[in-house]
């Protein structure tokens, strides 16, 4: 057994001393107990095993002796939890979650731990716990609690041993909930850290590499996957992955040269993945997309016939497969393939749109609205709104049509019902038939791909008349003269299809192929309805919840008949969710996750050759598969674990843990139908039905130009697609009904305490030297730790809904006076007033705002460069997803950067077009803004855009006293609480430059321009100037409600601190949260208050400038410091560095306010013990402390790999020492890269006896001013 490298002192319970107590307090019932007691040893080798070895400890193997002693041990706690009522220590349960956690028993684990969290108020100080707890949530794919129980993991002990692990752990939920940067740097923290995982270093990079692909960072992609494949030692699966996704990439993407090119290297990366791993059916398939696309029509139908033999009957490829044959001019043929895919995967909405396509080329539209609405209904459809305008177009169509004319047309094909009905022959479904029936008609079925008889669905299709279907036919032929009008058409319709079928069958007893009949001739019934509504299927669910789902796994697909799957698929249809359902067999779902990469992904490119006519109708195979990655439960099987273990790098591929790996997605997606099923359940219908309840519009005037042979050419995929998985896939596994143990709130960073308790330096430097001894980690050896930070939740009671608008303070200035008025700063920092706009200052101060007009900051400085954000311009107070069919949270910008003379010549043809607009509109509005947010507020109700796209020029940095004195010097002129530098100013303090913050940033905007949702950096204040001309209009809700803003955005997959996000004021006023809103026009001052969430639009054409202020109060200091710590948990910097900033404030400040000073001390006394006990722990351990010293403006350090602040005892590499480049490290990302910090050197920048004569000097001050 492999130990987990740190000695497991502080969690660990003392197993025998545990079982002692409880045996002495039943002492009536000794005998029986000692049937079931441990022995000595056996409670030592237990006593070290908690949540920590998941993952390396062996049960299958050598370690089956673990095994049994982990089993007696629960059973043993069990029955003397049971003896004792629950009465027992709650370290017992914590236990018993442990063991039951190394034995992957996770339903009892979780129990036990939750009992370990209802009993255990300061249940937040025991890492392993929470770790454990983490691994439970995370195989349950409850990503959401999982990612806050790992994350209290390292804020409560970041040297934790299982770092790694947790870092990699958060980078997979975070790539799967599409929050790539978190996702980025946690992979990037794991992959530092020398430390055993469960991934080796190579596939860490494949997934950073996947994550940039992801992005759609192409080139950066192509770059990490070309440097993997340098790696020597590259595991062969590892290899053939990267190579499948360089060839797929290069399929898609333009990276080289023109389409021959790209290619050609397509082909060749994918001939090299198959040559690391013959027996990918994807590399298959992939290549025989990159065939079928330049054409080589027979190399296409072999690839794919290989992809079919090596991965099993797959939607995707059955989905090409019928593209190919379409695009020969076979119909009958691409419907059997287009059948064969939706038979597999009833989800599959390119499927059916080109089988859509298929029947409107065939001229039968009203089959063709059928295979629409299928298409539409499955949530992997990407254009639903061009699929609703087709389907609307051919019903009105329909309409306008003569019934006859309809009737009497003779069908070139089977109806969707009838194709439908036919069964999918064992061949397709089953590898071993499709390679005997390979066998069986040779390979020259394969080779022209002209003759299709061969073609195992064809020729059960071609049988298929049911013997039901054939006497009803005799009947009418016996009968033929004395017909009504509907038997006659009856009748037409069975003789053509017997037509067909016989022509059919005469191929194919020319070719001796009689087999399939019998198959033919036992299928369903023609009269069983389409689409069963499925309802037990759907209770069953429900009911046994995540149990079932994980039953539906462990189905060996190959005994479930065909029946089964069917009365899956109103689930199916309904959900579009269950793609992974019952029908794959283990090795098609071991296919599935052998790309570890989410399919989607890999289709994004091509969009690039998508055809805007054909939008909606393409040919394209939408390969949703839930994302293979999203699945990261490879990890689980503990004998994968084991780094030198060959079957580790089947990791990749996921097919060597088919208890676990094969899949979270496959879990997520069972449970979401178990969920979600309920609701959409009714839609599920046949597709008749269908067409019935959609109101065909008779007048419909929607263009005709969608043809079914350009969007053939026209594959198209999505990237939305891939976020709306990401998306599906969290938000079911949030939903997971697991009896999920909810966060309590827990007290404050800094606690309320009175100055008498804290303690002379003396005293504190005497307790830490007693604790320094024990080791060194740092955080733990505080006076107490803190609790990790939570957000708060909603303000109780919730404010009625008619105050949720309240008016904004405004402050109306007259003249110099009423601006350096006291109150008026007063007025502005109380933490009652979120927001206060100063109206009329400009004009007060007579400031000349002409300084920043684009016209002098284009004299100024024209070459000065703009960051520019692409956004698209939305109705003034909503955000709809770029289709505008509904209305989201996310607001995604693109960014590029520009010179502020071109900013400047966008924002004037802007304006200039616009004029031209309003003037040929002649509206009667006299103001241009008015008019703006009227008319876009009455304009369409349901549906919005297509959104025109606008640039915002931000953050444009005024820093430069050279460049922008006049400037600069013209907001002297402001109240000094208001500055951009003062005395009472905290930011003043900090000694050195944070752009943007204690420097002054400029705004270029134009209508629409947007600033997202966010709070100020550590929660800071900000002052905001419209300079005008035209008007802004702000949002504003107050602090006390971040906390519901932070859930929303969870919700909606957004990373509050990192994301943009628009709030949907919907969904505020429904959870009761006040928003102020306002407009803010030319000379107002908008002044937030520490922690105000706010997100701002441009209503006209205008310039702001900004830049934020720290009061010194009690309220600025403890938000910005518990800002400070929830960034640390969060792993996001703080821009300003609040021990930095404490120390000089001690220096620098008199502080009159006992509350602000009691803070300040209490987080000096804190860091003082921080520093020196881990001074004294390396100088136990022999590491010299180089005196370094501080220059004077020498900013703040951050660790240079996970960006915490770091004070006074740097840690830096020798290489770099020597070099004088000083990169820094804390102490744990030191550790993690070299153990015993081997490859570093400390330097220290403080003498202790500094320090503390600053902390004994801080006194709190008698004066009433608070400021020096
Ligand atoms: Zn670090």
């Amino acid at each position: 057994m492999k130990s987990c490298g740190v000695s497991l002192t502080t969690a660990a319970v003392a197993f025998g001393d545990e079982a002692k107590k409880m045996a002495a307090g039943k002492a009536s019932r000794e005998s029986e107990e000692e049937s079931l007691s441990l022995t000595v040893e056996e409670r030592e080798a237990l006593g070290g095993m908690d949540s920590r070895l998941f993952g390396f400890v062996r049960l299958h193997e050598d370690g089956a002796r673990t095994k049994t002693l982990l089993g007696k041990a629960v059973h043993c706690y069990e029955s003397l939890i049971l003896k004792a009522e629950g009465k027992v220590d709650s370290d017992f349960f914590c236990q018993l979650g442990h063991f039951n956690l190394l034995l992957e028993d996770y339903s009892k684990a979780l129990s036990a731990y939750q009992r370990y969290y209802s009993l255990q108020a300061d249940y937040w100080k025991n890492a392993s716990f929470l770790y454990g707890l983490g691994l439970v949530y995370f195989y349950y794919n409850a990503f959401h609690w999982a990612i806050k129980a790992f994350q209290d993991v390292l804020y409560v002990d970041p040297s934790f041993c299982r770092a790694k692990e947790i870092h990699l752990r958060l980078g997979l939920m975070f790539k799967v909930n599409t929050d790539y940067k978190s996702s980025l740097k946690h992979f990037q923290l794991a992959l530092i850290d020398c430390n055993p995982c469960t991934l080796s270093s190579a596939e860490i990079q494949f997934h950073i590499a996947h994550l940039y692909e992801t992005q759609r960072k192409y080139h950066s992609a192509k770059e990490a996957y070309e440097q993997l494949l340098q790696m020597e030692n590259l595991p062969a699966q590892v290899k053939a992955t990267v190579l499948q996704q360089l060839g797929w990439m290069h399929h898609n993407m333009d990276l080289v040269g023109d389409n021959a090119t790209k290619e050609s290297f397509a082909i060749q990366y994918l001939q090299k993945s198959l040559e690391a791993d013959p027996n990918s059916g994807q590399s298959w398939y992939f290549l025989g997309r990159c065939y079928s696309s330049i054409g080589k029509v027979q190399d296409a139908f072999i690839s794919y016939r290989q992809s079919i033999d090596k991965s099993e009957a797959s939607a995707d490829t059955w989905c090409s497969i019928g593209v190919l044959y379409q695009q020969q001019n076979q119909p009958m043929d691409a419907l059997q393939a287009y059948i064969c895919a939706v038979q597999l995967d009833h989800g599959h909405a390119a499927a059916w749109m080109d089988l859509g396509t298929l029947y409107e080329s065939c001229n039968q539209p009203q089959d063709a609205i059928k295979c629409y609405l299928n298409a539409a209904r499955s949530k992997r459809c990407s254009n639903t709104s061009t699929l609703a305008a087709r389907i609307k177009f051919l019903q009105a169509q329909l309409c306008n049509l003569p019934q006859s004319s309809l009737q009497n047309k003779t069908k070139l094909l089977p109806s969707i019902e009838e194709a439908w009905s036919l069964p999918i022959p064992a061949e397709l479904t089953s590898r071993q038939g499709a390679m005997n029936t390979a066998q069986q008609n040779g390979s020259d079925s394969w080779n022209g791909g002209q003759s299709l008889s061969h073609h195992p669905v064809q020729q059960v299709y071609s049988l298929c008349l049911t013997p039901q279907k054939l006497q009803h036919l005799e009947q009418l032929r016996a009968n033929r003269d004395n017909l009504n009008p509907a038997q006659k058409h009856q009748l037409e319709q069975l003789e053509s299809q017997f037509v067909l079928m016989q022509q059919m069958r005469h191929k194919e007893v020319a070719r001796g192929l009689h087999k399939s009949q019998s198959s033919c001739l036992s299928g369903p019934n023609e009269e069983q309805p389409l689409f069963s509504t499925g309802s037990a299927q759907y209770h069953q669910a429900t009911s046994t919840g995540i149990k079932k789902s994980n039953e539906h796994l462990t189905l060996p697909s190959n005994s479930v008949p065909q029946r089964d799957a069917d009365s899956h698929l109103s689930s199916h249809t309904a959900t579009s969710g269950g793609q992974q359902g019952i029908i794959f067999t283990k090795e098609s779902k071991s296919s599935k996750n052998r790309s570890l990469v989410p399919e989607t992904s890999r289709h994004t490119g091509d969009t690039s050759n998508g055809c805007a006519d054909v939008k909606g109708l393409t040919n394209h195979v939408h390969q949703l598969i839930a994302d293979a990655v999203s699945s990261p439960n490879h990890g689980d099987s503990p004998d994968l674990l084991i780094a030198d273990n060959p079957q580790l790098s089947a990791l990749l591929i996921g097919k060597a843990n088919d208890n676990v790996g094969t899949g979270t997605c496959d879990k997520v997606n069972s449970i979401h139908v178990a969920v979600h099923t309920k609701t959409d359940h009714s839609v599920a219908s046949s597709p008749s039905s269908a067409i019935s309840t959609a109101t065909p519009s008779p007048k419909s005037t929607e263009q005709t130009s969608i043809n079914s042979v350009t969007s053939l050419n026209s594959p198209h995929g999505g990237l939305h697609t891939v976020n709306g998985e990401g998306l599906e896939n969290s938000q079911s596994s949030t939903k997971v009904d697991l009896p999920l143990v909810s966060h309590r709130s827990t007290s404050q960073i800094i606690p309320s305490m009175s100055v008498s308790i804290c303690p002379s330096s003396t005293e504190v430097l005497k307790a830490c030297r007693n604790l320094g001894k024990n080791g060194l980690s740092s955080s733990c050896i505080l006076l107490d730790k803190c609790p990790p930070p939570r957000p708060p939740t909603s303000p109780y009671p919730p404010l009625p809904k008619d105050k949720l608008n309240p008016p904004t303070p405004s402050i109306y200035l007259e003249n110099k006076r009423d601006a350096f008025f006291p109150p008026l700063h007063q007025f502005c920092t109380n933490p009652k007033n979120p927001v206060t706009v100063i109206r009329g200052l400009a004009g007060a101060l007579k400031l000349d705002l002409g300084l920043f007009s684009t016209k002098t900051l284009v004299e100024a400085n024209n070459e000065h460069i703009v960051e520019v954000r692409t956004q698209l311009l939305q109705p003034a107070d909503e955000n709809w997803d770029p289709t505008g069919t509904k209305k989201i949270w996310r607001c995604e910008s693109n960014r590029s950067h520009t010179t502020i003379a071109k900013y400047a010549q966008y924002q004037a043809s802007s304006f200039q077009e616009s004029l031209r607009e309003e003037n040929e509109k002649r509206t009667q509005h006299k103001d241009h803004s008015d008019n703006e947010s009227t008319s876009s507020e009455n304009s369409g109700r349901r549906r919005k855009g297509p959104f025109k796209t606008i640039k915002f020029g931000t953050n444009i940095d005024l820093s430069d006293n050279k460049k922008w004195k006049l400037q600069l010097h013209e907001l002297t002129k402001l109240p000094a609480f208001a500055r951009v530098v003062s005395a009472g100013n905290l930011l003043s303090h900090v000694g050195h430059t944070i752009l943007g913050m204690n420097t002054v940033q400029l705004y270029m905007k134009v209508p629409g321009s947007r600033t997202p949702g966010h709070q100020e950096n550590n929660n800071f204040c900000s002052v905001n100037i419209n300079i005008g001309p035209g008007d802004c209009e702000w949002f504003v809700v107050p602090e006390d409600y971040w906390g519901v803003l932070n859930d929303f955005c969870e919700k909606n997959n957004l990373n509050f601190l990192m994301s943009s996000w628009w709030p949907n004021l919907e969904d505020l006023y429904e959870a009761n949260v006040p928003v102020y809103r306002f407009i803010q026009r030319p000379g107002d001052l908008v002044w937030i208050n520490a922690g105000t969430v706010h997100w701002v639009q441009a209503v006209g054409w205008c310039n702001n400038i900004a830049w934020n202020v720290g009061p010194l109060t009690a309220c600025q200091y403890k938000l910005a410091v518990e800002r400070y710590e929830w960034n640390k948990l969060k792993s996001v910097k703080s821009p300003v560095p609040m021990v930095h900033l404490s120390w000089n404030m001690a220096r620098n400040i008199k502080v009159s306010d006992p509350k602000l000073f009691e803070m300040i001390k209490y987080c000096l006394l804190k860091i003082l013990k921080q520093c020196q006990t881990l001074r004294e722990a390396l100088v136990a351990a022999g590491k010299e402390i180089i005196w370094h010293g501080r220059t004077n403006d020498e900013p703040a350090h951050y660790c240079s790999i996970c960006e915490v602040e770091v004070f006074n005892l740097l840690f830096v590499t020798n290489e770099s020492n020597t070099q004088k480049t000083y990169i820094v490290h804390c102490q744990d990302c030191a550790r993690k890269t070299s153990r015993s910090l081997e490859n570093f050197v400390v330097l220290e920048q403080y003498k202790m006896e500094d320090l503390i004569q600053v902390y004994d000097q801080f006194t709190l001050a008698l004066s009433l001013s608070s400021s020096s």
